[in-house]
């Protein structure tokens, strides 16, 4: 029985993890070992909700003198082999289980697992990011933040960095800086002839970027949005393929190509089947994988398109034959198949999505490869999402001058037309996705409204139905003086909500990582969230938790229902207008958390030194 990780886990990166794969791409076929062993079909169970042990709110003391931010022991790849590997064999199919699967055990704040070897100095590596997108020039959801934030993380520590992005028209090109032409004439095969492309270099607040633009009737990526085509499969098929052809014909061999989300997951599949044959043996594969909902399903014409002339090695369970349709090709699996470590971005959702019934189809791939698979918990670029430094608003504060906040919630209100009053503001930033709880946050907004509070939300969707639904919420409640619906993305007035708001909602109803509420907690607006995916592994409720009082940092609710939510959001709003001390306390210990990219960049070099060819 898989153990469940603990809420404190920031990584789990199975000790073993890696060891088999590191080398199948030089020579071997990675999945030629899954078919000799034996696979046992297991019900895939959900995990039961963890109860909310009902103590009666502690109160906070004023803060000790020594207390540090919480830091959590940096992944270390080659600690104690808890990991006891089965190896899977026939089709996965059908749902299979390893007999014995550990998530690793989640080693205690800041310590280390005893045989962890010292910090030996490690070369530097060249390392390309291939992705769909990257802020602020292509953003449509936290990926983007992460490949900002992350690759700046790994240049600073030396590390040559490049990131490799189609061109699209519609990108922030008042964000590229010195955008010229790198390669001329790039011929991609695609179908039965080549794409003509063009590669584009510029810098991108620094970090060095390569941006792809194809030259056919197609016009993948000149179509004024990123996603939302019926197309889009072969869109990023295609680009990956372009992104490896770059690499190709510009002589780059990089250590590590980390690849993102279904879009790029044909980067391990190009590099195996192609690149490695003709001599590109160098590279390894780190694919992330920021959201499961997603993955790439297409059919047999893709195989035409990218030149794997083989329907009866690739319609094969054991690479990219998709789970549940027979007649599919499914991109994201095939990257959990042939990259050399697949990571996601928390441990709860690696656990939730391998054992939880949270993985779309995949768990039983992700059985049979969990030996290379782990969560890390993504940071924030505390150059962007700081109050002390922050260029977008009016008054700058830190945990030492929170008072501060106060006059950024006078902004806010000004700004929104709100009423000046002693409520608290709640906040809700996000997609209007039903993956982000949208039947709770309306609930939200009525709730906090008749208990006394006022509701600021900043959203928007592609999807013209939600838009209308919110429309429509926003006209009901235009008279309200305490309440505005922001229907649009406006990344300076989100900077504005952060600063300005007291609290901030998350109710998903699964979350791989969520950034919300990480840059919350730097502002000192109190999140308040539902108990999922990295929302659970980075909030700790006020009044239920192991942790001591002040690494307590939120509000966290189970169960996905009126009830959990009112339990939470009403808990957070008493405590700011009954025990106003008690929330300032609050406020310290989440700003005092630090959720930069520095422990995550170590746990990717950890990973990337693990995998890398030595
Ligand atoms: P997801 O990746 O599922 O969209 P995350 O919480 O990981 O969610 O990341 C969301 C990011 O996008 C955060 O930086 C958030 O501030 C930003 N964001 C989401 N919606 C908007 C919006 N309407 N306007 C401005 N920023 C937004």
């Amino acid at each position: 029985m898989a153990k469940k990780p603990t809420s404190t886990n920031r990584t789990t990166i199975p000790a073993t993890a890696g060891k088999s794969d590191a080398t199948h791409i030089k020579g071997s076929d990675p999945v030629a070992p899954l078919e000799r062993a034996e696979a046992k079909p297991a019900a895939m169970a959900s995990p039961k909700p963890r109860p909310l042990a009902e103590e009666k709110p502690a109160t906070l003391q004023s803060e000790p003198a020594s207390v540090t931010p919480r830091t959590p022991a940096p992944v270390a790849a080659p600690t104690a082999a808890k990991e006891v590997l089965k190896s899977p064999s026939q089709p996965d199919a059908a749902p299979a289980q390893p007999q014995s699967v550990h998530v690793v055990e989640p080693l205690p704040v800041g310590t280390h697992a005893p045989d962890e070897e010292p910090h030996q100095p490690r070369p530097n590596l060249f390392i390309v990011h291939i992705t769909p997108e990257m802020a602020p020039v292509a953003k449509v959801g936290g990926l983007a933040d992460v490949v900002f934030g992350l690759s700046q993380e790994l240049a600073i520590r030396g590390n040559h960095v490049e990131i490799i992005l189609p061109k699209y028209d519609n990108m922030r090109y008042d964000h590229i800086y010195n955008l010229h032409v790198d390669f001329q004439d790039l011929f991609v095969p695609w179908f039965d002839g080549t794409i003509h492309c063009t590669v584009y270099f510029g810098l991108v607040h620094d970090r060095k970027c390569f941006f792809i633009e194809p030259h056919s009737q197609d016009d993948y990526f000149n179509r004024g949005s990123i996603y939302g085509f019926q197309d889009d499969v072969m869109r990023f098929a295609f680009f990956s393929r372009a992104a490896m052809e770059f690499l190709w014909k510009a002589n780059k061999h990089p250590d590590i190509i980390h690849c993102h989300d279904w879009q790029t997951a044909l980067v391990p599949v190009y590099l195996y089947e192609f690149y490695q044959r003709i001599g590109m043996t160098h590279p390894r594969v780190c694919l992330t994988i920021h959201n499961y909902q997603h993955q790439g399903v297409i059919g047999g014409e893709l195989l035409r398109a990218t030149g794997l002339h083989d329907p009866q090695r690739y319609f094969d369970y054991n690479r990219l034959r998709d789970n549940h349709h027979q007649h599919a090709l499914n991109l994201l699996k095939g990257g959990i198949v042939y990259a050399n470590f697949v990571t996601t971005v928390s441990p709860r959702y690696a656990f939730e999505t391998k054992d939880g019934g949270q993985g779309f189809g995949l768990e039983p791939t992700l059985h049979t490869h969990h030996i290379k698979y782990g969560g890390v918990v993504n940071g924030i670029d505390y150059g962007v999402w700081n109050p002390e430094v922050d260029g977008y608003i009016p008054t700058r504060y830190g945990i030492d001058s929170i008072d501060g906040k106060y006059d950024n919630k006078r902004a806010l209100r000004d700004r929104l037309m709100l009423a000046h009053n002693e409520k608290p503001i709640v906040a809700f930033i996000g997609r209007l996705d039903p993956q982000k709880g949208l039947d709770l946050l309306r609930h939200a907004i009525f709730f906090a409204l008749e208990r006394g509070a006022q509701f600021v939300l900043l959203g928007s969707s592609p999807d013209q139905a939600i838009n209308a639904d919110f429309w429509g919420l926003k006209n009901m409640l235009n008279e309200s003086q305490d309440c505005h619906l922001e229907i649009g993305f406006d990344e300076e007035l989100s900077h504005l909500i952060y600063a300005g708001a007291d609290m901030m909602l998350v109710p998903s109803r699964f979350e791989p990582c969520g950034l919300t509420q990480l840059i919350a907690l730097r502002y000192g607006t109190i999140p308040v969230v539902r108990s999922v995916g990295g929302l659970a592994d980075t909030v700790f409720d006020m009044d239920n938790s192991d942790l001591p009082l002040q690494e307590r940092n939120g509000y966290v609710f189970e169960n996905y229902d009126h009830p959990g939510l009112e339990y939470a959001l009403g808990r957070a709003m008493a405590c700011y207008s009954d025990h106003p001390d008690r929330y300032r306390e609050l406020i310290k210990n989440a700003m005092r958390y630090d959720y930069s990219w520095n422990l995550p960049g170590q746990d990717y070099l950890n990973i990337y030194d693990f995998i890398r060819e030595k």
